[in-house]
């Protein structure tokens, strides 16, 4: 089972959640697909074995061959390719690799070369967990070909959690798209609520089932609870606004390895959804 672990924006403690779900399971992979800001390293303290660089493909112009038809750049949804009278350009940090521009080019006046995006760096935590995750390179901005090829590590005999991307946009798209089931990490506040809104938006176009887990139960107020009951989405877990939980997250310790009767709970949690705990 593959279940994705995202949230509507950053800080709800999604990392937190997919972190202490995957030191309760047995025999499971935690793909980090928030190749910006990786972290569940950073409390799985994993042994690398394996650094691997990730490449996308970018067109190169022929000059000779090119007749600045323009064609190329009328193709491109990313206005990734600019036609001049006598100078094609390639923005190569706009380009998808799709190879859509190569492809309808009428002179052949097109190829591809790799450029590195990232790194993918894989190890092993404890005796349970494999994590895999992606470093996308310094002033980068495509997250997505790096997380698609993070989600090629998927072991189809493993329990797999995908930590996901915060917000909305294509790079959350390209790490739960596939995924069984979203668990949707949020806040009981105003704030939660609203991204919480926006993130389930998107689950109904993708029609993955989803549960929420409330972080910091507690603040805030009822809406939240009043959303999930009025949409039919259970909530599965409510982590307390705890001040020990806070000073074991600031440690870099997960919680359910100093408080083990939660490895219990999120185990549960994962039989309650159907998957394997
Ligand atoms: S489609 Fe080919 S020939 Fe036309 S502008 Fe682009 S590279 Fe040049
Ligand atoms: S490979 Fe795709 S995204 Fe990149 S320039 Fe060509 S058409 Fe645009």
């Amino acid at each position: 089972m593959i279940i994705s672990i995202a949230s509507g924006k950053g800080g709800t403690g999604k990392t937190t959640v997919a972190v202490n779900l995957a030191l309760s399971l047995s025999n499971v992979q935690l793909l980090d697909c928030d190749v910006e800001e990786p972290n569940s390293h950073i409390f799985l303290k994993p042994e690398i074995n394996d650094v691997t660089s990730a490449c996308t493909l970018v067109p190169v112009i022929d000059h000779d061959l090119c007749d600045y038809c323009g064609k190329c750049a009328a193709a491109c949804e990313y206005n990734a390719i600019v036609v001049l009278p006598t100078q094609v350009m390639v923005f190569s940090e706009l380009c998808h690799g799709c190879g859509l521009c190569s492809m309808v080019c009428p002179q052949d006046a097109i190829s591809e070369e790799t450029r590195e995006i990232g790194v993918i760096k894989t190890g092993r935590s404890g005796d349970n967990i494999e994590l895999v995750y992606g470093l996308l390179n310094i002033g980068e901005i495509m997250a997505a070909p790096l997380i698609d090829h993070v989600k090629e590590a998927i072991s189809p005999e493993k329990t797999v959690i995908i930590d996901a991307p915060p917000g909305t946009a294509c790079p959350v798209i390209a790490a739960i798209s596939d995924s069984d089931y979203c668990i949707l990490v949020t806040e009981p506040t105003p704030f939660g609520l609203y991204d919480l809104k926006l993130i389930v938006e998107v689950l109904k176009v993708l029609k993955i089932p989803s549960g929420v887990v409330i972080n910091k139960a507690g603040i805030g107020n009822q809406d939240v609870y009043d959303y999930c009951k009025e949409e039919k989405i259970p909530i599965l877990l409510k982590i307390p606004y705890d001040k020990k939980i806070a000073e074991y997250y600031s440690e870099g310790t997960p919680f359910v390895n100093t408080i083990p009767e939660w490895k219990n709970r999120f185990a549960e949690m994962i039989d309650e959804i159907g998957g394997e705990s």
